[in-house]
Parts: structure tokens; sequence; C-alpha cells
């Protein structure tokens, strides 16, 4: 269980979000849903541990990680640009996620198959990113983040670079693995559609601040205010 308590960030004198509140029961799928520049992935890099935070709290499985240095908080991340090491094959890749971990070389190559299996990828383990497709290579971050078996899953627009067919099929398969590992995730994406059809639970974001909080029936038929109403009504 992730809970995120009065949240607060600001680059110099810019406020980025306030009080930020909301939780993530354990094996949810919870999706942060605004629109561009609202703040959805500095509160992310925030939770992670890459950017650091001004006040709030921020408890994981009951112990507050809000100070913890990144490798430590157990959090796996993918981002919407595939960030994988070029110059390493399929297997290294996914086996840096466990390089901070000392583990023996036979239990390493047990836990990297067994992530590549889930995103079925075993027949790519010796190829180079510039090999694969962009789909491809989405599925070897996430193996990467999988590989490490994270408490909490972070996604931030991991599907937004690819076709809208390769992109559906990611995410379902997302959605079967954070299922089946009852992951607790957050995914971030400006795209209502996606929200709706994903996640257990939609925190809705407005330039900083939580404007709701519910299921996708709930933001749908009961819109908190006028921005919800809209930004959710017209997907399309
Ligand atoms: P998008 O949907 O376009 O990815 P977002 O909701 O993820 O948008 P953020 O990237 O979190 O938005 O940015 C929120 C605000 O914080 C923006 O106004 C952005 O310009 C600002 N910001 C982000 N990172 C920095 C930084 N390192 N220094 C200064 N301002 C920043
Ligand atoms: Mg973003």
């Amino acid at each position: 269980t992730l809970n995120v308590k009065k949240l607060n960030k600001s680059f110099g004198t810019t406020s980025v979000f306030r009080d930020i509140n909301f939780t993530a029961n354990e094996g949810e799928f919870v999706t942060l849903l605004g629109p561009s520049g609202c703040g959805k992935s500095t509160l992310l890099r925030c939770l992670a541990g890459l950017t650091p935070v001004d006040s709030g709290e921020i408890f994981l499985a009951n112990k507050n990680i809000v100070h913890q240095p990144v490798q430590e908080r157990g959090i796996g991340m993918v981002f919407q640009s595939y960030a994988l090491f070029p110059n390493m094959t399929v297997e290294k890749n996914v086996a840096f996620g466990l390089k901070m971990q000392k583990l023996p070389a036979t239990e390493i190559r047990r836990r990297v198959s067994e992530a590549l299996e889930m995103v079925e990828l075993n027949e790519f383990s010796n190829r180079y990113p510039h090999q694969l497709s962009g789909g491809q290579c989405q599925r070897v971050a996430l193996a990467r983040s999988l590989v490490t078996r994270p408490a909490l899953l972070l996604l931030d627009e991991p599907l937004s670079a690819l076709d809208a067919r390769i992109r559906r099929h990611l995410r379902d398969q997302i959605r079967l693995i954070q299922k089946e590992l009852n992951l607790t995730t957050i995914f971030v994406t400006h795209d209502q559609e996606e929200a709706l059809t994903l996640s257990d639970r939609i925190v809705l974001m407005n330039k900083g601040n939580i404007v709701q909080n519910g299921g996708a029936e709930e933001l749908y038929t009961q819109p908190a205010d006028l921005f919800a109403a809209g930004f959710i009504g017209n997907y399309n």
C-alpha cells in the first residue's frame, strides 16, 4: 500500500503541486490522469526518489520512504522514452536492474529469464536495443523493473511513443502482468480513454491539484467540477 500525505513540490518560486494526498492499495492499478504540465511526471519522480520533495510524506508498506535514496525504496519505474543501454543486450539491460542487489549469477539468470518470459521476449535476449521495435524496447524496460520484484511500479506514459495497435496490446499485457503479480501500480497518462479502460481508480489532476479521485464510472457519471466534466467527457 502506498500512502501519499501532503506532498509539496516547487521549482524555485513556481509551485508544481500542493498538498497532494492519495492512496494506492495493495495490488491496485491507479491512474494519474491530467493535462500536459499538470505535474504528473514530477509527482512520479518524487515518489521514485529521483526528485526531492519540499515537504510531505510517502508511506510504502507503512514505512516513510520520503528520505530514502532511490535504490532503497523498492520501486520500479518505466518512462516514456525507454532509456535502455544501447551497448548492452536485452538480457544485460534487464539484469542491470539487479546490479544493486548482491545475488548469485544463477539466481540473476533465473530471474532475468522469468522477467523476459513475462513480457514474451525470451527469444530476444541476445539482441541489442537498436535491433528491437519501440514496443519491444518498452517491454524490455518493463522487464527491467519487474526483475527487482518492486513493491510499487510507476509507469510514466510508457505507451505514448507507440502506434495505436501495439499500444493497446502492450497496455493489456501490462494489466495482465500487474494483476498476476498483484503489483501496486501508478500509471500516468493524459489519455482519458486509456485511463477509463485500464484503471481500478483514477486520480485526476489539474494544475498541481487533485480534482477528483474515484472509479472510472464515478468520474464519468459524476465529475467533480467543470474541468473534470470537460476533460473526461471530450475523449475521442
Ligand atoms: P506531460 O503530460 O506533458 O508529461 P506532466 O503533467 O508530466 O506533463 P511535469 O513534467 O510534471 O508535467 O511538469 C509540471 C510543471 O513543472 C511544468 O510546468 C514544468 O515546466 C515544470 N517542471 C518540470 N520539471 C522541472 C524542472 N526540472 N525545473 C523547472 N520546472 C520544471
Ligand atoms: Mg509527464
